[in-house]
């Protein structure tokens, strides 16, 4: 991990790159030109002049060994630049990540060395044609080369498809069926038998490269075999997807922001209907402040998962990655459309640049995972846990949520107490009615279970704002007043959601009788949640205030008050 010193450092570095090789006129070029600036790439790669790529890398193989957290943060700041640009420099991290969790020490030292040092591009070869999000589907094999008995290389044959940096990497990790299994190869750019197509041309993310591959019979020695033993890549794969995950997550965040933080000044000068659109509640509580509410619930989920995996948490945290994926890049979606609205006809044309946010963090929802199988991944293991603990796993959480209330009762704990209760009795009607055997209602829950437990995140990170007690690297967007308040907005839309929502598909699903559905309705709370959105247009308001420098009004109505 690296200091916090380092960490401003490097996001300051990183602002100054993109300010001097990436103003607005010249990613618009690029963008229209369909064109990934490799000399750009290269140069952020390169340890003599960016080289942002060291914090990914181990201290022993020649990086900085930047943790989980130091790695959102450069994320979130590289996404707000330019979300292609920062695919770019991600695919060298996921490329080198079977090597991280998988290598034998000298493979290490060898291809991370390589990262470090020479600030080598890689390319992360996963995906092919009939194998998405399905990777087990893979077709690509790697055919043993024998001596005798003696295994002295592979030959691997095959297609992948929507490779980023596939046109431009040095070098690249490739996913094959080995006879024992699927297996990672390091191939060299330029190997005989080794081709990539032209660059596809794409809805968004123009500024990276992403390129098709060919292999008919790449001939490797044994030792780019990752790890030295087959059939371990699939288990590669998924031990760092809670961290490679949080990663595109912060790209959902930084582009989502990067959107608002368009829209913001652009509202406060366009004058409508004699004010600036700043000032009109109907623009502000619509297209602004409910996705910054989300955004910022989304970057609590983040933030505790990367403190957890830097603490060394026990397993791969893949759900927490996910959902934490899951919000984030949701979140920024719906923040950077909102964003084109909120600019209305400039926001349409390529000039103010919220399309291309819009366009490129499309592709977030997409890769590493796409949203629907993260719905999967959260509600098929969540589910276990409800079945584990006989329902009461959710009960119990509302219940830590009720008690942090009593210490901090002004960061909507209370709130998210609620839609941990009702997202416990919303799973227990799904089990007694069989419910999960519908897909759609399993990826529903999987929604649902991102909400309530996001929400209840947010309250904690709320209380150790007023604790003092943030991580000393945390984003300083919103001080643990402004946090209180977002956390209390967020609380009482997951609670009205999960209540409201799992109500609509266990009906759906179950066809309840008028005295099950009473009895179901009572069991969720909904007087209570109702009752809870009392005080959400003051909060709201609030938020916009803060936005807009107005919270003075805030400080002296207080002070009239107090009067
Ligand atoms: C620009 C770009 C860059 C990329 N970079 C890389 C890279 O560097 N390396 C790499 O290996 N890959 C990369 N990918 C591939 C990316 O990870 C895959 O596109 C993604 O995992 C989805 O796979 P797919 O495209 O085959 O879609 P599919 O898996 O066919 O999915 C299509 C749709 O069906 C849904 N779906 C799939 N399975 C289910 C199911 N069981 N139940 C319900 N719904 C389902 C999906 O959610 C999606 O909406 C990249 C893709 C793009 C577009």
């Amino acid at each position: 991990m690296i200091s916090k010193k380092t960490l401003n450092l490097s996001l300051k570095s990183l602002k100054e790159f993109g300010k001097k090789r990436l103003p607005d006129e010249v990613r618009i070029e690029l963008d229209e030109r369909d064109e990934c600036p490799v000399d750009i790439v290269r140069d952020m790669c390169d340890p003599d002049k960016l080289g942002i790529q060291l914090l990914f890398v181990p201290e022993d193989c020649g990086g900085m060994g930047g943790g989980a957290f130091d790695v959102y943060r450069i994320c979130e700041a590289m996404a707000a630049m330019d979300l292609g640009i920062a695919t770019s420099v991600l695919a060298t991290f996921l490329g080198s990540d079977p090597l991280t969790v998988g290598a034998t020490p000298e493979q290490k030292k060898l291809w991370l060395g390589k990262i470090a040092d020479e600030g080598i591009l890689f390319a992360y070869g996963a995906t092919e044609p009939d194998a998405g999000s399905d990777l087990g589907a893979l077709k690509t094999t790697a055919e043993r080369v024998l001596d005798g008995d003696k295994i002295i290389g592979y030959k691997i044959s095959g297609l992948k498809q929507w490779i980023s940096n596939g046109g431009i990497a040095d070098a690249y990790s490739i996913l094959a069926n080995a006879p024992g299994g699927p297996t990672w190869f390091v191939v060299e750019k330029g190997a005989p038998g080794f081709s990539h197509d032209k660059p596809e041309n794409k809805h968004g993310i123009r500024t990276s490269n992403t390129a098709a591959l060919a292999l008919e019979s790449v001939y490797v020695t044994p030792d780019r075999l990752i790890g030295g033993v087959e059939g371990q890549g699939l288990l590669q794969a998924q031990a760092v997807f809670g961290y490679t995950r949080l990663m595109v997550a912060a790209f959902g965040l930084g582009a989502g922001w990067a959107a608002l933080d368009r829209a913001v000044p652009y509202s406060t000068k366009r004058i409508q209907g004699g004010s600036p659109l700043s000032e009109k509640q109907g623009y502000t509580h619509k297209l602004i402040v409910p996705n910054m509410v989300r955004l910022e619930a989304a970057r609590a989920y983040i933030e505790e998962t990367a403190e957890r995996i830097d603490a060394g948490a026990e397993g791969s945290l893949n759900t927490e990655g996910a959902i934490a994926k899951y919000m984030a890049t949701e979140a920024g979606n719906k923040a950077a459309e909102d964003s084109i609205q909120a600019l209305g006809g400039y926001g349409y044309t390529h000039e103010y640049m919220v399309e291309k946010i819009s366009r490129d963090v499309r592709i977030t929802v997409i890769y590493e995972g796409t949203s629907e199988i993260m719905e999967m991944t959260i509600s098929r293991d969540r589910w276990q846990l409800h079945l584990k603990t006989r329902g009461q796993h959710y009960h119990d959480k509302a219940r830590e949520s009720e008690r942090l209330h009593l210490q901090h009762p002004d960061i909507g704990a209370d709130h998210a107490a609620l839609a941990l209760h009702a997202l416990a009795e919303v799973l227990e009607r799904c089990r007694t009615a069989r419910l999960t055997r519908f897909q759609h209602v399993l990826l529903r829950l999987g929604e649902l279970i991102a909400y309530a437990e996001t929400a209840a995140c947010l309250a904690r990170r709320a209380a150790r704002a007023q604790e003092g007690k943030l991580h000393e690297k945390a984003s300083d967007r919103f001080d643990a007043a402004g946090l209180a308040v977002i956390s209390r907005i967020f609380a009482r839309e997951a609670a009205l959601k999960v209540a409201e929502e799992g109500l609509r598909w266990v009906t759906a699903g179950a066809g309840v009788s008028d005295s099950e559905m009473a009895s179901f309705e009572q069991s969720l709370a909904l007087p209570a949640i109702h009752r809870a959105q009392a005080g959400l247009i003051a909060d709201m308001d609030f938020i916009a205030d803060t936005i807009y420098g107005r919270a003075e009004k805030h400080a002296a109505a207080a002070v009239a008050l107090q009067r």
